[in-house]
């Protein structure tokens, strides 16, 4: 058996091939592209190409391709094979500097919100050379932005990229007003906690839930769900076990650090955490992961689900973002220092997220909006849909003497001067214990908790990245501006803490009264589903706060909130349809014929046992019979509901629809159709149960 070290990043373009394979100059001017943004010359690119080619066709590679990340929120390729024909008949594989860099896939058909018309609908994929190339399925994969011919973004990874480099500029000013020189460059990490379920693949294939929509619209609750916690962190079945051990085999020869998995909450639920790295890495890194924990399961006779709620009355999935700032230097700027003025740094940057979370609490939702993460946000299992501050006891009791000039009642009583003490000593919180909060401080980073386990990860971190700008931009301009720097430091952190205090809760986050008190008291928002928020994307204040910051343009904005709305339509319309589909050809059927059977079996009985009454066959025929008319009436509404959305207009007020008549009229057929499912002997159930489902991998 090869050893890990030998093998990890065995498929990766990385920094140890480059060194070997190019020469120190080339080296030295694509580690220039990588680490500060320098163009490459023509030669240089040619000569990575070249490079890049040998070390694929060596392992294999037939193809090329740039890897994107559209709009749809998956990653996208057209490959291209390297060969071209030679002279004498056979071919040669080619690779240009040119095609490393920029490529023309023919992508009229990703969404775009209206910023492509047809007429140029070809848009074009530019190198992102600080994510590495990688071979998967033959292919060497180029990590690619994707762009209008206009310059639009049609990807995630552009604005992802402009946010990092936003919060870059803006933090770099604020460490040279703390005296730091040598820093040149501030990034953002971020390490994605993934939850999946996995059930058997035979049982998926009998199921057109599954696999039209990724989660199940009809199923009674089993006799058994998670109510023993029987499964968190339990012992991992074997089948269960091959395939992690088979993925991770797969994850690390791509380079990426899959660290942590266990079993979750849910039965047939896990969880796979990497290690952090650097923000777009990271994204690109969650993306594959994804793709290969679908490949992976295949291969097992599984199915992966990455759907938000796959399974209603059990917890969902979502996707835990570890987040921090740091420097290039090595030192994280969300870890308390030693010394007051690394303390007071500290605070600064604290206070730069709380500010930002508060003053962008909307586009944090709007983040993680989609069809499937509305299932969970305020349902009692993920956080609320109300964005919330966990920062513990013990640091708001810092912050509160700080907002206060009050003594600190820590360790020893001491009053806080910034710049001046040392933070006194105060314990960091640094556990997961408050696990019901949206945006929890954990030491030395945050946690964003609000995340569907299907998101990509660029939405939450663009916004979090340029809110964060924002916050630390207004700072630097005051503070470069002031006469004295304590004083002003000093004056600002306080005033941040009395604006902001509002958004931190260190209470539990699925209390009702939470909701009534952040609602009506604090007045923060909440938007329970994405009809809700989404048109906020489009809100002065934001439009104002992403341009100014270059991260998105007016027409990207514009066509983000067509194509997040209109993703949240196709997706509901998708399910509404397909639950027609299953109550009249499946389910309706089913029950009939275990209707009709029962009223033959009491015929039966009553010429076998004149007189007998056979109340249980009358009885169970009677209820079955009035629910098949009222899942028949349920289904006919379903179908006019999605019909009438033609008359919507636009796109906002489909969505509404969706939300007001659709969605409901969806939950009514449910119940009528899992009321019947209760009562219908298993042999005539057309489908594999819940039951089935979650307990089926062994
Ligand atoms: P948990 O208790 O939630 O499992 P861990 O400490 O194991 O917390 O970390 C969970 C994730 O957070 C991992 O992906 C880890 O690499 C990441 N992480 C740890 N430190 C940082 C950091 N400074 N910045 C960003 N992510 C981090
Ligand atoms: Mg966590």
């Amino acid at each position: 058996m090869e050893a890990v070290p030998e093998y990890f990043g065995s498929l990766v373009f990385d920094d140890r091939v480059m060194k070997a394979s190019l020469s120190a100059e080339v080296y030295q001017s694509l580690r220039k592209t990588i680490e500060e943004g320098v163009r490459l010359n023509h030669g240089v690119a040619d000569a990575v190409a070249q490079a890049m080619r040998d070390w694929a066709v060596a392992r294999g590679a037939t193809h090329f391709t740039h890897w994107f990340q559209p709009l749809t929120g998956v990653t996208a390729e057209k490959h291209d094979s390297f060969i071209s024909p030679s002279p004498d008949g056979g071919v040669i594989m080619e690779f240009s500097g040119r095609e490393l860099i920029q490529g023309e896939p023919d992508a009229s058909s990703f969404p775009s919100g209206g910023l492509r018309a047809t007429f140029e609908a070809r848009g074009y994929t530019a190198w992102d050379p600080t994510s590495y190339a990688f071979i998967k399925d033959k292919t060497l994969c180029i990590p690619t932005a994707f762009c209008s011919y206009s310059g639009e973004a049609l990807d995630k990874k552009t604005p992802l990229l402009r946010s990092m480099e936003a919060l870059n500029r803006q933090a770099l000013r604020i460490l040279r007003l703390f005296g730091s020189d040598t820093v040149k460059r501030v990034i953002t990490c971020v390490g994605p906690e993934q939850e999946y379920f996995l059930i058997d693949a035979k049982m998926f294939e009998q199921r057109r839930d599954l696999r039209f929509t990724g989660r199940t619209l009809f199923g009674a609750r089993p006799p058994k769900g998670q109510e023993m916690d029987d499964h968190y962190f339990g012992a991992i079945k074997p089948r269960v076990a091959a395939y992690m051990a088979d993925l991770n085999d797969e994850l690390w020869r791509l380079g990426i650090l899959a660290k942590t998995q266990h079993n979750e909450v849910a039965p047939a639920q896990h969880e796979l955490a990497p290690i952090y790295t650097t923000n777009n890495i990271a994204t690109d890194h969650n993306q594959l992961t994804m793709e290969i924990m679908q490949k992976v399961a295949a291969r097992h006779g599984l199915v992966c689900l990455l759907h938000e709620k796959p399974f209603a009355g059990v917890n969902g999935s979502g996707k835990h973002n570890n987040w921090s700032m740091s420097t290039d230097t090595g030192s994280n700027l969300l870890s308390p220092g030693d010394t007051p003025h690394e303390n007071a740094q500290f605070l600064l940057f604290l206070c730069a997220v709380i500010k930002a979370v508060d003053d962008y609490q909307d586009l944090l939702r709007i983040s993680v909006s989609t069809a499937g993460n509305d299932h969970r946000l305020g349902a009692n299992e993920a956080p609320p849909a109300v964005v919330s501050i966990f920062v513990g006891d013990e640091l708001s009791g810092v912050l509160k003497a700080i907002e206060q000039d009050a003594p600190y009642e820590g360790v020893e009583k001491t009053k806080i001067r910034l710049g001046v003490d040392a933070l006194p000593k105060f314990r960091r919180d640094t556990t997961d214990r408050n696990r019901t909060s949206p945006f929890a401080f954990t030491g030395n980073k945050f946690e964003f908790r609000m995340l569907g386990s299907a998101n990509s990860i660029a939405c939450a971190n663009i916004m979090l990245n340029t809110a964060v700008a924002e916050s630390l931009r207004i700072y630097a301009d005051r503070l470069e501006g002031a006469e004295d720097f304590e004083t002003a430091l000093h004056e600002m952190i306080r005033r941040t803490i009395k604006d902001h205090k509002r958004i931190i809760f260190n209470g539990n986050g699925y209390d009702g009264d939470w909701i009534k008190e952040a609602v009506e008291k604090r007045g923060l928002l909440n938007y329970p589903a994405t009809p809700d928020c989404v048109p906020h994307l489009l809100d002065r204040k934001n439009i104002q706060m992403l341009t100014s910051h270059g991260v998105y343009s007016m027409q990207e904005l514009a066509s983000r909130y067509e194509v997040t709305l209109e993703n949240y339509c196709k997706t509901v319309i998708i399910e509404a349809n397909t639950m027609v589909d299953m109550a009249r050809t499946e389910i309706i059927p089913a029950v009939e014929a275990f209707l009709l059977d029962t009223a033959r079996a009491a015929a039966a009985k009553k010429e076998l046992v004149p007189g007998c009454p056979c109340e249980y066959e009358t009885g169970l025929v009677k209820r079955l019979s009035g629910l098949v008319d009222q899942m028949a009436a349920r289904t006919g509404e379903l179908e006019q509901a999605v019909a009438d959305l033609s008359r919507a207009g636009d796109i906002g007020s489909e969505a509404a629809a969706i939300r007001d008549r659709v969605l409901p009229g969806m939950s009514q057929l449910r119940l009528a159709c899992d009321e019947a499912e209760t009562l219908t002997a298993r042999k005539y159930w057309p489908f594999p149960t819940y039951g089935d489902l979650l307990f089926g991998v062994r």
